[in-house]
Parts: C-alpha cells; structure tokens; sequence
C-alpha cells in the first residue's frame, strides 16, 4: 500500500529527526489515509518534550496540558495549517472516567500507541514508512471494526467519552462495533452520564453530521447510550402511527434523519428532521389507522429544546431548531389560502426560515415512507411567497414604528403602542397598500381614540387572526386526514 504524506508532515518530520528525535504520523490522519479518506487534521508524535518541540519550531503554541504543541506550517491547505504534535504519552490513571489524574510521558511510539482507544487509531507511520500496528488495527481497517486497544471494559471506564467516539467513528466510517467492545459499551453505557454534556454534544454532532447518522443512531440505542444522550426520542420506539405512515415515530423520525444526511443539509436541518415527530408519542390518542397527534408540533418544540439545552447547543441552535421543529406541519392547498394568508404564514415562520423549513418538510414526506403529492403544492406555495415577497410581513417592515407613533400622538410609552402597532401589522397584512406613511398615521390616530379595553381586544384579534393559517392546518387535518 503507498501511503502519500503531505511535505507539510515530511517537513516536521525531518527538523524533529534533525534534532534528534523520532517522529511518527499517527491517530486519525494515519488510519484516514489507510481507509483512503481525507484526513482532517494531522496528528504526529514523538518522544521530543514540549519545551524541545517549541524550540525546533519557533512560533508554535502550547497552551494545554496534554503534551501536544500546535505546529505553524504555513500550508493554504486549513487542515495542515497547524498540525499537533505530541509528546509520547504513557496509559494514565482516572479517576473521574475522563481526565486523566496525571500526564505522563514515555519513551517509545509502542507504549504510546498502548493508551490510543481503539485498534484503527493505534497505528504510526515512521519515516521510512514502516507501519507500527501492534494491535492488528490494519486487519481491522480490513474487516471494518471498531475494537478497543486491549480490555474494552477497562477502557470505557477510564474514559467514557470513549463509549460515544466508538459509535461515531461507526458512523463515520461505516464500520461495525466489534463484538466484545460492543459489549462493554452497553456493560458502561452509564458512566456516559458522568460526562460534560458539551463533550456529548460535540461527538454526538459529529455522529449526526456523518453520512452514516441514522444508522449511528440506531447503534447509539442497540448500545444503550442512546437514553443518557436523547432519551425523549425513544418515547417513539414501537409507537405506531396512522393510515398516513407506514413507520413507527422512531422509525419515521430517523428515516428523516436520513434523507436530511442525505442531501448533505445542515446540522439544524438534520436536528429538525430527527427531532420533527417527537413529541407524538405523548399526544397520540387512538390507535390503528386512525390514530391522531394533535398539536404534537407544539409539545415537539418544547421537547427539541429541552433536549438541546441539556446537551448545552448554542442557543442559536436551539432557537433555529425549536422553530423549525414547531412549524413543520404547515398546510397548504392551492386555491384554499389567499395572498394576506401566505403573508400571515411568512410572519409567523419569518421568511428567513423558509428554505431550511422546506427542507425539513421533505425530509418529513421522504421519511414517512408513503410521499404524498406534495411538492406540486410546494411550489405553488413558492409561487405564492415569490408573489406576495416585497410585502410587508413584519412589524420591521411597516411603515412606522413605536417612536414615530409616540411622537405623531404624543403619547408615552406602554402598551398601547404596542397594541396599535399589532392592529396596524394586522391590517397590512391583509392589505399591503396601506402600508403608507401617513395612511398609518391617520388609522394609528382613529385607534389611539379607542379605550384601553377595547383597543386590547383589537390588537389580540389581530394576533388570533394571524394563527388562523396555521389553524386552518389543524382543521384541514382533521378532516382530510384523521377523521372517517
Ligand atoms: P477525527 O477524525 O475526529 O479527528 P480522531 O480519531 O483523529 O478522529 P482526535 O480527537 O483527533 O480523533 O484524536 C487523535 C487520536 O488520539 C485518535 O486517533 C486516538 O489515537 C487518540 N485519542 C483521541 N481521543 C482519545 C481517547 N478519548 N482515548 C484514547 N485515545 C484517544
Ligand atoms: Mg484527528
């Protein structure tokens, strides 16, 4: 096998050896280029001391303690740019299933390779290009396996960060868990609990952006680590559904997961997709064909976020994911919904989410099993939105704001502007001519006459009204879909 090593590595390789040193490619990078995938960082080691590794490459940094310096290459290529290189490390002590308790470093490449956490990443690759494989991780490339370096279960429990890497490198890669590695996951499968949620999350949407996601996910579950990651998802295994599916929710649920990993979408798409149905199993009432999910959408969304404020996503995430998780059932049929409705719609979802909601929508018809004629009615409803873009669909978008309404009636802030302003966001909505200066000044006049109680009552209408398209949806549900 001819194993091409970038000069970026070469070169490293030669100023350690010049000085004295040995130096190996190891880790991912290694085992990518054995797999023949593109690596995408570059590991080295070598039994040179971080302070030696600082001095053959001025410029370097060292700003952690596990012995690797960041390396400057000065290569256009980003994941050659900085390549890690690392002290020889010897299998550490830990007590707190993470960290080890102590660094310490060793003398040879074998004893570093010794405390690597499976046999596809304990390989190097010295100078000459002589394989170092004590741990018959090439055969293993081979066979496509993931098998722990040495006792799998005293593995896991020094560090259980590993019960999650064994999955998503599975899912990555496309490769099985071997047998007895798979068993001392499910044996440790709790001491995942005793990990940072961020260091879940991090692995998890590794897993969830791979090609591999739901079978990753299936894995996660058969393996038990799937309860202390997304426990709410498996509420939906076994959970059958109506005439309209042909999958369980879990089922669906990955199936969409699928589609979205598919087409290579987005993390938060992927998120949507596999968390889009969740919330049906606490909703479902009947069974058989008949079976209904009302309002699962909404006790979806509070789930969706739930879930990924445990898992600490960043609360962009969370938000962008949440909204498409609670909009992704919107209805549409052409002729039943008119222009002021589509505008309605395009305020409730904000016209920024359209794209990434569509894709969800697919998603949710491929995974389903049973594509029902949908996209002729998707792209009348793109037609639509394309007609009704330019108006104004927000309250950014009127042609006033709370100020000017402040000034022009010379009133103080409170309430009442905001009711005006809904009223107002309401009209336009319905009519987009009058969105116009002072058209809205003179009605914003008319209404500020109006007694506290029933300008109220005005402006909660108008937020009512603004549902209506979405409960239109409910009701064209019930009758088109769920009941005889
Ligand atoms: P990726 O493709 O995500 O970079 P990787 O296997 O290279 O996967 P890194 O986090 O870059 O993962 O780690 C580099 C190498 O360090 C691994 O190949 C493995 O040999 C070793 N390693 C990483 N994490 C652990 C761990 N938790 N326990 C033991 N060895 C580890
Ligand atoms: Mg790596």
């Amino acid at each position: 096998m001819k194993i091409v090593v970038p000069e970026e590595i070469i070169g490293i390789s030669a100023k350690l050896m010049s000085a004295g040193h040995v130096s190996f490619l190891v880790g991912g990078s290694l085992r990518d280029l054995l797999i023949g995938r593109a690596p995408k960082d570059w590991d080295v080691a070598t039994d040179a001391r971080p302070e030696e590794i600082q001095k053959i490459f001025p410029g370097s940094v060292y700003e952690n303690e596990f012995g690797t310096v960041g390396v400057k290459t000065g290569s256009e290529d980003p994941t050659l740019a900085l390549v890690e290189v690392t002290t020889f490390r010897k299998e550490e002590q830990y007590s707190d299933f993470r960290h080890p308790d102590s660094l310490e470093f060793a003398a040879t490449i074998e004893e570093d390779l010794a405390r690597r956490d499976f046999t596809i990443n304990a390989l190097a690759l010295d100078a000459k290009g002589n394989i170092i494989d004590p741990y018959e991780g090439i055969a293993d490339i081979k066979k496509k396996l993931i098998r722990a370096v040495g006792d799998p279960n005293i593995r896991f429990r020094e560090d259980a960060l590993r019960l999650m890497r064994a999955v998503r490198l599975a899912s990555e890669l496309g490769f099985t868990i071997e047998k007895d590695t798979a068993g001392a996951i499910t044996r440790n499968s709790d001491l995942l609990g005793k990990i940072a949620a961020e260091r879940v999350r991090d692995e998890l949407i590794k897993l969830i952006m791979s090609g591999g996601a739901k079978e990753g996910m299936e894995v996660l579950e058969k393996l038990g680590l799937l309860r202390y990651v997304l426990s709410e998802l498996r509420e939906g295994i076994n959970v059958g559904q109506n005439k309209h599916h042909v999958y369980t929710v879990w089922e669906h649920n990955l199936r969409a997961l699928d589609y979205a990993a598919r087409k290579n979408y987005s993390l938060e798409v992927r998120l949507a997709s596999l968390l889009h149905d969740v919330g049906k199993p606490r909703v479902k009432q009947g069974d058989g064909p008949d079976s209904t999910f009302y309002a699962h959408e909404i006790v979806g969304a509070k789930m969706t976020s739930a879930m990924l404020n445990r898992l600490r996503f960043p609360k962009k995430v969370i938000d962008h994911v949440t909204h498409l998780v609670r909009h992704h059932l919107f209805y549409y049929n052409v002729g039943e919904v008119t222009e002021a409705g589509v505008r309605r719609f395009l305020n409730r979802v904000g016209p920024e989410n359209l794209e990434d909601l569509f894709k969800v929508r697919e998603a949710d018809r491929i995974g389903s099993g049973v594509p029902k004629a949908f996209p002729y009615k998707l792209r009348h409803l793109e037609f639509m939105i394309e007609k009704v873009k330019r108006d104004p669909v927000s309250p950014k978008m009127l042609a006033i704001d709370g100020n000017d309404i402040m000034l022009a009636l010379h009133i103080d802030p409170g309430p009442r502007v905001g009711w005006i302003l809904g009223v107002l966001l309401e009209e336009v909505l319905d009519d987009p001519t009058r969105n116009v200066r002072e058209k809205l000044e003179a009605r914003a006049r008319e209404l500020s006459k109006l007694d506290g109680s029933k300008l109220a009552g005005l402006a909660s209408s108008a937020r009512e009204h603004k549902e209506e398209f979405e409960s239109g949806v409910e009701e064209e549900m019930k009758k088109k879909y769920y009941v005889k």
